[in-house]
């Protein structure tokens, strides 16, 4: 079985547009209950059928050989993995050669005990998710969270020489009044933002019609606030950018419901069952672990192919009252 196939073909989907961004899950599991993201008893995949590591870095480096230049880790949170520190490391020696960047979203509980060694294993930047600076607001939004901790976290890793950006999901009524502070607050830190509206992924306790908040009314509202300037500079993924007042910061809106993103779409995701999405908001997958364990390699092609063949064109959200997920699983399944 080889993986360093160098004339490997480059991942192109039915659509024309070539795959450069590879999403992984490494665990649905989380020791956070975000209200809009997971209900608050959640049943986690059993672990007999969760990927190993090897399975995950084999997979992963496959894309790699195949013209993947940005790998992100995430979850569920990816830092409660025993082993993930190891996938880091393997998945690490590519940086600077056949990777650009690897790179991890996290709640950020858990950094201050890993920051030094993410550093070490070739991550220089990470999306860190903070709905709140309020410690009973942060509480009330997952549930049982400690923001100190989380802000420990990312002090953390701005001392270990990481780049922070700031994941804030708008919610009506639970955080719109401190968008603008938090924003203040990361052109003041060093961090860039990002502004999420809520998706209808995997069914919570609450109705997401209830808290969702458009972004076009959020950036309106900055608009009186703060100079921003459009920055073209994005990596094909679904946020659009600005600059702040001229400054080093990015606020970047991530705005599906409001803004379809799908036209220069350039990621897959793969979750920690091993199964490979095409698209965040479809249920249409391939077992990528299944074909690697019966057919190796030219197996593991083969099924790649397959599902670049089906990635669909676009997305198709839409949140109205009462209405069900438009898919199934939890964002914490595809790794968001
Ligand atoms: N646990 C890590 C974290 O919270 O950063 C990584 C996984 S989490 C699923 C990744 C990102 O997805 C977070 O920024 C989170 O706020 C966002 N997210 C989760 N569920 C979402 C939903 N239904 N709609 C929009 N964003 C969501
Ligand atoms: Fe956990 Fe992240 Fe989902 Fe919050 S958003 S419950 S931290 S996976």
């Amino acid at each position: 079985m080889t993986n360093d196939d160098s004339t490997a073909a480059p991942l192109i989907d039915g659509f024309g547009r070539t795959i450069r961004y590879l999403r992984v899950s490494v665990t649905d599991r989380c020791d956070l209950r975000c209200r809009y993201c997971m209900a608050e008893h959640m049943t986690f995949l059993p672990r007999a059928k969760i990927a190993t590591l090897e399975e995950l870095a084999i997979i992963a480096e496959r894309f790699i050989a195949r013209g993947v230049r940005k790998v992100r880790l995430s979850g569920g949170e990816p830092l409660v993995r025993r082993d993930v520190l190891q996938l880091v490391e393997r998945l690490g020696r590519h940086v600077g050669t056949a990777l650009d960047e690897l790179t991890m979203t996290t709640n950020g509980t858990r950094l201050r005990d890993h920051a030094v060694v993410l550093r070490d294993a070739g991550v220089r930047r990470l999306n860190v998710s903070l709905d709140s600076r309020d410690p009973a607001r942060f509480r009330h939004v997952t549930r049982h969270g400690d923001v100190a901790q989380v802000l420990d976290g990312i002090a953390a890793a701005r001392e270990a020489g990481l780049a922070v950006k700031i994941n804030m999901v708008a919610l009506k009524g639970v955080n719109e009044d401190e968008i603008a502070a938090m924003l203040r607050w990361c052109v003041a830190e060093g961090h860039d933002l990002t502004l999420i509206e809520t998706m209808p992924l995997g069914a919570v306790d609450e109705d997401r019609t209830d808290r969702f908040l458009p972004l076009t009314a959020v950036k309106e509202r900055l608009d009186r606030s703060f100079a921003l300037t459009r920055d073209e500079g994005g990596t094909g993924g679904p946020a659009r950018y600005w600059r702040v007042d001229g400054g080093a910061t990015r606020l970047g809106l991530i705005s599906p419901l409001t803004n379809n993103f799908c036209d220069g779409c350039n990621r897959v995701r793969l979750t920690t069952e091993g199964r490979l999405y095409t698209c965040l908001g479809h249920d249409d997958h391939r077992d990528l672990r299944a074909a690697l364990r019966d057919g190796g390699i030219a197996a593991l092609d083969a099924a790649i192919a397959d599902a670049l063949m089906t990635k669909p064109e676009r997305h198709d959200f839409r949140i109205a009252a009462g209405a069900a997920p438009a898919v199934s699983r939890h964002m914490s399944v595809t790794g968001g």
